[in-house]
């Protein structure tokens, strides 16, 4: 363990849920969880241990504390925490700390119902249980006077132990659950402007995977903008993401070339697939597994079973499609949720913009399309796309 006071640090105990009840590898998925933390509260000094299915997270005290609650926020494994504080058995002691407790999540709203609840394993104390109780809930009264006392069932608890020390903590501020990311590996996240591929890349992150993201621009033909407004949602989720990196693709000459190359109602499809194909070699190259894309399932003619079905084929690994079974309404309000919603709405052209055919094929054969697509012998383009590729690295700090 490494050498610190922990004296000169904040506490903060950490919930994790499901990866506490993996067997054989537990260690493995506590591990990652751990440096995830780590990182993304250095260069500020932390220490972690772990007791009883629960981590205990120590930060050194110049580290501002929303940078512990967004970190926590949004670091995949965290069920929800709280913040503890240990102090000397003094009474004025105890109340100062309490005071300092409840300045933050999840009192600091000042509404809804909430309990202190004491326990008092030094019955030598000078108070009893409920002596403690009804003078913490003052205090916590007095800063908050639109908060409600309730026994059963509150919203929001105060707890404190009476042993050696005093010991209290907050009722846990949800964290955002799943499995920490890089413990399912590594994928390429095709992210575009719009609201569902960033929400299919918290989803996957979610589980545990991974991602650098591929962006396909059209300069002149869409604006700097549109590619800034893509750089902001790296930036959004790179943080649950452990950072990113984030790899642009002029795609402009390519899209020229299919206009001029293939039929009108198949354009649409033919850009999906040298997507597919661009993205896959790309993915090979940095050691990315999967592909990661935001199609649902019927929302538009490029996803329907059919044009999946030839996308896919223009893939030799697996395509994942977190969102496949979602409702746009639903998509809309994970990306609310996770900060992505107002971006994604901004009115920056998308790269499709070169060609919009009135009427897309909507449900293509495979074998038909192939050919199609092998008739425009476009393949050295493509291969000039991945080798002209920029590439920018984005901070998992919060
Ligand atoms: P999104 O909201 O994610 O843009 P969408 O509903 O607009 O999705 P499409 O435009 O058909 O749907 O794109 C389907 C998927 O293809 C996207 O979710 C994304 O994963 C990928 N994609 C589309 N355009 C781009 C692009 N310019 N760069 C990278 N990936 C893209
Ligand atoms: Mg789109």
């Amino acid at each position: 363990m490494e050498h610190v006071n922990t004296k000169e640090m904040n506490l903060y105990l950490i919930r994790l849920g499901e990866i506490s009840l993996k067997r054989l590898n537990r260690n493995f998925f506590e591990k990652k969880l751990k440096n995830n933390i780590k990182l993304k509260i250095h260069p500020y000094r932390s220490l972690l241990t772990r007791e009883k299915g629960r981590f205990y997270l120590y930060v050194s005290k110049d580290c501002p504390e929303e940078i512990v609650i967004k970190t926590l926020k949004t670091t995949f494994g965290v069920v929800g925490f709280s913040k503890a504080l240990v102090c000397e058995k003094d009474w004025p002691v105890i109340v100062e700390n309490a005071k300092a407790l409840i300045e933050n999540e999840p009192f600091a709203d000042d509404t809804g119902s909430f309990k202190v609840e004491c326990r008092r394993g030094d019955k030598s104390f000078f108070m009893n249980s409920y002596q403690i109780e009804a003078e913490l809930g003052g205090v916590v009264l007095d800063r908050y006077p639109d908060m409600k006392v309730k026994v059963k069932d509150p919203q929001k608890e105060l707890r404190i132990e009476i042993r050696d020390k005093a010991y209290m903590y907050t009722s846990p501020v949800p964290g955002p659950g799943g499995l920490p990311v890089g413990t399912a590996g590594k994928g390429l996240l095709l992210l575009s402007g719009g609201i569902d591929s960033p929400v299919a890349g918290w989803r996957i992150a979610k589980r545990g995977l991974k991602q650098d993201c591929l962006y396909f621009h059209a300069y002149p033909y869409t604006s700097d903008m549109a590619l800034q407004k893509v750089k902001d949602l790296a930036r959004i989720i790179a943080p649950y993401n452990q950072g990113t990196n984030l790899i642009v693709v002029n795609f402009t000459e390519c899209e020229l070339w299919i206009k001029d190359h293939s039929k009108e109602d198949e354009h649409t499809l033919m850009m999906r697939a040298c997507m597919m194909k661009v993205a896959n070699m790309i993915a090979k190259a940095r050691d990315c597994r999967v592909l990661v894309t935001g199609e649902a399932l019927g929302q538009v003619a490029s996803q329907t079973l059919e044009s999946m079905c030839f996308t896919n084929s223009m893939s030799d690994i697996p395509v994942l499609r977190p969102l496949v079974a979602m409702d746009k309404e639903e998509i809309i309000s994970t990306a609310r949720q996770i900060g992505t919603f107002e971006t994604s709405i901004l009115p920056y052209d998308d790269c499709c913009v070169i060609f919009s055919p009135k009427h897309p094929l909507v449900r293509p054969e495979v074998d038909m399309e192939q050919k199609s697509f092998s008739d425009m012998n476009i393949d050295e383009l493509l291969a000039k796309c991945v080798a002209e590729a920029q590439e920018f690295e984005i901070s998992y700090h919060v």
